[in-house]
């Protein structure tokens, strides 16, 4: 089985390993949970599951135009997370260059100046090749656009956007806050830059069919993205999901539904397209049970894959 990684891509490119380096920028929130959208956030979202090191304090908001008054803060704090993980990376995978990653809650949701300013910090670090930004489509300012289309051309620069599904009905079920209209004006304004686009999908969310998987994959896929992140969808605790699924009301989806899904859209994958992830790990795991042991769930995922993708 050949996957066309996102490791393997940035391989063909630097002609070493590039490693991505997650970072969590203190201050920053989500329009869905401040409440210029809504507030309570996806039905799934406990950030902290996905970076144990969130700070939660100082939020920064996009009203905020004067002097950030803790930008020092948090360059200082994206200094020490990059030079905290890449003795690991190093030492475990051999890494030479790095990504920085903007992973946790919305990070093109701050003043320009803000976003402009820790952007280039970032680029500064040493052996960093570039920068991905994890976001909201409902999220992104014109004026950040266009620094980001002019920023491509001296960087490896991606734009991660959160898709999930593209059914309006399930994206209002789980409080997304946006509609799949806003995703594809988006990404198609995105591209249309020329900007590197990610996007994510969901498999296993409320009410989802087989049939809402394919059609959010191909809808995702029509939208001309570079590359993708699969996962199914987790329950995690002191979520609003946990409680829906402590009452029977939320049934997680197999891992045999999971494994049977990623085949099938791996299979229609068009060849360009990178792959980021198949699953992820996840703290404060309620379920699916099949997920609670990261390196069983991939073999499994793995060994599935090798027997079905011919
Ligand atoms: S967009 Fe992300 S950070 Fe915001 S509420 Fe949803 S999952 Fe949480």
């Amino acid at each position: 089985m050949q996957l066309y990684t996102f490791g393997k891509y940035l391989k063909n490119k630097f002609n070493t390993t590039v490693y991505k380096v997650p970072i969590s920028i203190p201050g920053f929130t989500c329009p869905n949970i401040d409440g210029r959208v809504a507030r309570g956030g996806c039905v799934f979202c406990e950030n902290e599951s996905f970076s144990p090191n969130l700070a939660k304090k100082e939020r920064v908001s996009l009203n905020f135009e004067s002097d950030n008054p803790i930008i020092d803060k948090q360059i200082n704090s994206l200094r020490k997370q990059f030079f905290d993980t890449v003795p690991f990376l190093q030492h475990r995978f051999d890494a030479h260059k790095y990504i920085v990653y903007f992973q946790s809650f919305t990070n093109t949701y701050a003043p320009f100046k803000t976003l402009q300013t820790l952007y280039e910090e970032a680029l500064k670090l040493p052996n960093v090749v570039g920068i991905s930004i994890g976001t909201r489509t409902d999220s992104i300012s014109d004026e950040t656009l266009q620094y980001l289309s002019h920023l491509k051309n001296r960087t490896e620069l991606w734009i991660e956007y959160g898709i999930q599904t593209s059914n309006d009905a399930t994206l209002q079920l789980i409080n997304r806050g946006h509609d799949f209209a806003n995703v594809a004006h988006t990404i198609t304004k995105t591209k249309q830059l020329g900007i590197n686009v990610c996007g994510h999908v969901i498999y296993g969310l409320p009410n989802e069919t087989k049939d809402d998987y394919k059609k959010t994959f191909t809808d995702s896929i029509a939208l001309g993205i570079d590359s993708i992140k699969f996962h199914p969808l987790y329950v995690t605790k002191n979520t609003l999901l946990a409680k829906k699924y402590e009452t029977g009301e939320f049934v997680p989806i197999t891992q045999e539904e999971y494994a049977e899904i990623l085949t099938w859209s791996i299979k229609h994958l068009p060849k360009h397209i990178s792959i980021q992830r198949i699953t992820a790990g996840v703290e404060n795991l309620l379920a699916p049970s099949w997920c609670k042991n990261k390196s069983k769930q991939i073999s499994y995922l793995h060994k599935y894959l090798n027997a079905h993708l011919h």
